[in-house]
């Protein structure tokens, strides 16, 4: 079992009040993964989950999503597909618009990093609505992957992003509320 539990890796989470706008309660990892046990043990648990999964690959959206998604593909010897913003890619891409609360962003991938029927595991460090989850879901399943199961560092239950992606067949497991 990883030496921390995930109790202990939450009092490693920093939250700062009203950033980046009036209101939001920001929760931080950037405490969490200066502390190198706590990082260590926030990449044991998800990796764990991730295996018993039955993944063969892992998606982890820019840019926070590359920090925890890279370093548990590779604890389990599987392949790593960075999920980008607009404009990064040096080939033809795949992408995706999507709604966010003000405005409209849009992912980007790399068709030719998906084998058809892989069965890619997505994973970000904090799920709060579900939109940047279910529209790399999305895209990747577009792109002819299987796509059933989403981790993440922090979950906040509140915005309904777990049972948005639960209403597209996607199972949600994070490491802590
Ligand atoms: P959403 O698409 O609404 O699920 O938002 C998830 C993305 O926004 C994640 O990649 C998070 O890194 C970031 N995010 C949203 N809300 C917060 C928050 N309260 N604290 C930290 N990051 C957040």
């Amino acid at each position: 079992a990883p030496a921390l539990s995930c109790a202990e890796l939450k009092a490693l989470v920093r939250t700062v009040p009203d950033f980046p706008a009036p209101g939001i309660q920001f929760r931080d990892i950037t405490t969490l993964i200066a502390d190198g046990p706590g990082l260590a043990a926030t990449i044991a648990h998800l990796a764990g989950r991730v295996e018993a999964s039955g993944a063969d690959m892992v998606a982890g959206m820019e840019a926070r999503g590359f920090i925890f998604g890279a370093a548990v593909a590779a604890r389990l010897g599987i392949g790593f597909l960075p999920v980008r913003k607009p404009g990064k890619l040096p080939v033809e891409t795949m992408g995706v618009d999507y709604a966010l609360e003000y405005g409209a962003d849009r992912l980007e991938i790399d068709p030719g990093a998906v084998r058809d029927g892989a069965r890619i595991a997505l994973v970000d460090d904090l799920i709060a609505t579900g939109g940047t989850a279910c529209a790399s879901a999305a895209l990747l399943r577009k792109a002819g992957a299987v796509v059933d199961h989403a981790f993440f560092v922090i979950d906040l239950p509140d915005l309904g992003g777990a049972q948005r992606l639960r209403a597209e067949d996607i199972g949600v497991d994070a490491l802590m509320d």
